[in-house]
């Protein structure tokens, strides 16, 4: 066996390699491998034609397997289909003048009040307060199963594919020169960065190896040359799985109080179960209790300033993700950003206070997101953490 490259705490964050590594392979792997095959995680709805804002699409997808096969109605959850159940018309009536007035509402321990639809200030979502616009774009929604749909080589590469990089890194998040850059800018390079990383790592775990042959495995050599020779994306891969835990455990109360729905009562009943195990697992809690500290983000002068900046370029690579020219490609871009999108509410709630549990408000989609986030995430840093050291030691040795 080869020797831990990786060892000390992950850079800004506030658990160990050795430990991270641990937690995954023991316990958050396997639950969130379960909990993805659920009907209530593996339907995600997405708008798959999109036009590009920024470019004609020039779409570059050199194998069939490129193409995303939708759901037919009948396939995902009849409870899906329904409009979102929303807050009762009571919640939302001002309660002034109710005997309910006169109750602490921050001892109220409800935080989950149904599935709604709420923005978010992170992400590029088709924004509109036009009743006919909204339902035109819902039209255009669509249900993936996911497990149909495998993040993998697709052989979407060349200037098509090199320009959403470079335009993400270019653009949005400059990667910081030495320690000019504050630390908020900073998390953004290192969000994108990871998730980067963990992209490519899906290429080489699930590569054509043989076309004629049709033969898929994994590509060693192509993990090493994207990802193992830079140890920064080995380390942006971490930080990105600790921050995005860290938002799943602060969101736990909503998470344990959401409705997992599908109108399968013996799947829905499994689904709980693995939220709750995921939320509440004690060896993760007691080895790594606070997997990222937000509290230490914007506090400078100028924190809601840099938020709405950092907000911005945020919501534009959610946009960019519309021009990825490859529909499985865009598919998991698009998921997965939402997923940091979901991950970024969280931790830096709606209106900036601390106090999660009187603002956050997640939708449906955006909680499939981040869970099937953590999954590839948690996928990545295990493929990372047992091919990487006898592949560095191959290198090594010639
Ligand atoms: P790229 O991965 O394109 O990298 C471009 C440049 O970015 C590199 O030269 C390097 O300078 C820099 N860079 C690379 N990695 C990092 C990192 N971790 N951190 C910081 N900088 C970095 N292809 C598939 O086969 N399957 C997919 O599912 C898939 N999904 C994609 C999703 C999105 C959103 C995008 C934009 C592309 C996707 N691609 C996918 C294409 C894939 O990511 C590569 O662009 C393609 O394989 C070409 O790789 P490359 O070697 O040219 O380097």
């Amino acid at each position: 066996p080869g020797t831990r490259k990786y060892t000390g705490m992950v850079e800004d964050c506030c658990c160990d390699y050795e430990t991270v590594d641990a937690i995954n392979e023991e316990v958050l792997h396997p639950i969130l491998q379960e909990l993805v095959t659920l009907p209530f995680f593996r339907y995600f709805k997405v708008k798959l034609w999109c036009d590009c804002p920024f470019w004609p699409d020039d779409g570059m997808c050199r194998l069939r397997d490129c193409s995303v096969c939708e759901c037919p109605e009948n396939e995902f959850p009849e409870p899906f289909k329904k409009p979102y159940s929303g807050l009762s018309p009571d919640s939302m009536i001002c309660q002034e003048g109710k005997p309910q007035a006169t109750v602490d509402r921050t001892l109220d321990a409800k935080v989950f009040k149904g599935w709604i639809e709420t923005d978010n200030p992170w992400t590029y979502d088709d924004e509109t307060d036009n009743v006919a616009e909204k339902n035109i774009i819902s039209a255009e929604m669509t249900y993936v199963n996911l497990q149909l749909n495998p993040e993998r080589y697709t052989g979407y590469t060349g200037d098509s594919a090199r320009r959403i990089w470079d335009s993400v890194y270019k653009e949005n998040c400059p990667k910081y020169p030495s320690e000019e850059m504050c630390q908020e800018k900073k998390v953004l390079y290192k969000l994108i960065s990871g998730l980067h990383s963990s992209i490519s790592v899906h290429i080489a775990y699930d590569y054509l190896l043989d076309e004629s042959a049709n033969l898929w495995g994994h590509n060693l050599p192509l993990l090493y040359d994207r990802v193992l020779k830079y140890p920064e994306r080995v380390q942006n891969l971490y930080f990105t799985y600790l921050f995005v835990l860290r938002a799943v455990t602060k969101a736990a109360d909503y998470l344990e109080q959401a409705e997992y729905n599908t109108g399968n009562p013996e799947e829905d009943l499994k689904t709980q179960s693995l939220v709750k195990q995921l939320l509440y697992n004690p060896k993760l809690r007691s080895a790594c209790p606070l997997p990222f500290d937000e509290a230490k983000l914007w506090q400078g002068e100028n924190g809601p300033e840099l938020k709405q900046e950092i907000q911005k370029q945020f919501r534009n690579i959610s946009a960019i993700m519309d021009c990825v020219g490859c529909e499985k490609c865009r598919l998991w871009g698009k998921l997965q950003v939402l997923g940091l999108g979901t991950a970024l509410k969280i931790l830096f709630s709606v209106d900036g206070e601390n106090h999660l549990n009187q603002s956050l408000q997640l939708q449906r989609n955006e909680v499939i997101a981040l869970v099937n986030l953590l999954n590839r995430l948690s996928e990545s840093v295990n493929f990372v953490h047992e091919k990487g050291p006898s592949i560095e030691d191959v290198i090594k040795q010639q």
